[in-house]
């Protein structure tokens, strides 16, 4: 299994050697696509036809794009090493049958190695659904990583009725380690990388992650790079309306921004946190147009505010929705493509709940 990925790894990475470009090497990120199904009959929101992942796939191998395995992508990031320019990984939330069927075999055909973040209890409870263990087995041998979205797919940052904060953290517990345990039994040991269900994480979840030896990857979008908090990975969502290959195409060819503080921290805000402010101290910006930064909530264009050289704050100009939202912030780069940076809220209704 691991020669094969590593193998993989290696055939996408020929053709990269020749053609690192400064702007890269000064902001070096990897670009990590998040599926779910793979369908033309599932929930359009959460899907991709298999056409238009094909397209994806064609899109990566035809601009040489390098597709490797998301151990070898935290592997350089947790180096500081050199990343190599184009290099992207492929996940896949919630391991539905529909990606066996209908990615397993082209993602082969291109040697493109992936990751399913998978539900224990779920797939379990629901064989129809979603891939069992032996498929798994079977991909995992084939090139994919099988990682943990958590045994039950619950918004974990919601607490229960009266739920004390140790009572919480043991339900987390079982929730993100005992579905490690249960991945680990089946597949042998596998790397420690959680996807938060709905993308949903707060600060005293990064911490129990944090403590328990976990990366965690959520879906606001952007670069993963050194300066992405290891327990809030970016992820460029890639199917429903962001499967559109002329936009993710600008992601794709995006930069990380270097960002090294940001708030709010928590993306959980309250109801009456209509229109909260964002705030982005940045390590360096060099070869980055700021005066030309703008940010994006909705559908409106915000202006920053610089409070200093390296800081700079926007505040939306209408309510954000309830639920979860972001704002995304883009600065062109001065050696083309855009620098990336987005933060992820969530407001709740007035009863403290939001929608899937
Ligand atoms: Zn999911």
């Amino acid at each position: 299994m691991k020669l094969l990925k590593l193998f993989l790894t290696m055939t996408g990475l020929i053709s990269f050697s020749a053609c690192a470009g400064s702007a890269s090497e000064e902001y070096p990120g990897v670009h990590v696509l998040q599926y779910h199904h793979v369908s033309a009959t599932t929930p359009a929101v959460t899907s991709i036809t298999p056409d238009q992942f094909e397209q994806h796939l064609r899109y990566l191998k035809e601009h040489d794009f390098n597709v490797v395995a998301i151990e070898q992508a935290a592997e350089w990031i947790d180096a500081g090493a050199t990343i190599p320019r184009k290099t992207v990984v492929i996940t896949f939330d919630d391991g539905y049958d529909n990606v066996l069927e209908n990615a397993h075999p082209k993602l082969k055909e291109y040697g493109f190695p992936y990751a399913v973040f998978v539900n224990p209890d779920l797939l379990e409870a629901h064989p129809s659904a979603y891939m069992s263990w032996q498929q798994l087995k079977t991909i995992d041998a084939e090139g994919a990583t099988i990682v943990n979205h958590g045994q039950t797919h619950d918004h974990l940052i919601r607490r229960n009725e009266n739920e004390s904060e140790a009572q919480w953290q043991a339900r987390m517990k079982q929730d993100v380690v005992s579905a490690q345990q249960a991945i680990d039994a089946q597949l042998g040991e596998q790397p420690k990388y959680f996807a938060y269900p709905y993308g949903e994480y707060s600060p005293a979840l990064e911490k129990l992650l944090e403590d328990w030896g976990f990366k965690g990857f959520a879906q606001h979008s952007g670069a993963w790079s050194q300066w992405s908090p290891a327990t809030a990975i970016p992820r460029f969502p890639a199917s429903g309306r962001y499967a559109n290959l002329e936009t993710l195409s600008v992601k794709l060819n995006s930069l990380p921004m270097a960002v090294t503080h940001y708030t709010p921290a928590d993306p959980l805000v309250s109801h009456s946190e209509t229109r909260p402010t964002v705030t982005v101290e940045l390590s360096k910006a060099e070869g980055m147009n700021t005066n030309a930064l703008r940010c994006f909530a909705g559908s409106d264009v915000l202006e920053p505010h610089w409070d200093s050289e390296m800081q700079f704050s926007v505040t939306p100009k209408s309510d954000i929705p309830i639920g979860r939202s972001r704002i995304n912030c883009t600065a062109p780069s001065t050696s083309g493509g855009y620098h990336w940076f987005s933060v992820a809220l969530i407001r709740p209704d007035s009863q403290g709940t939001w929608p899937d």
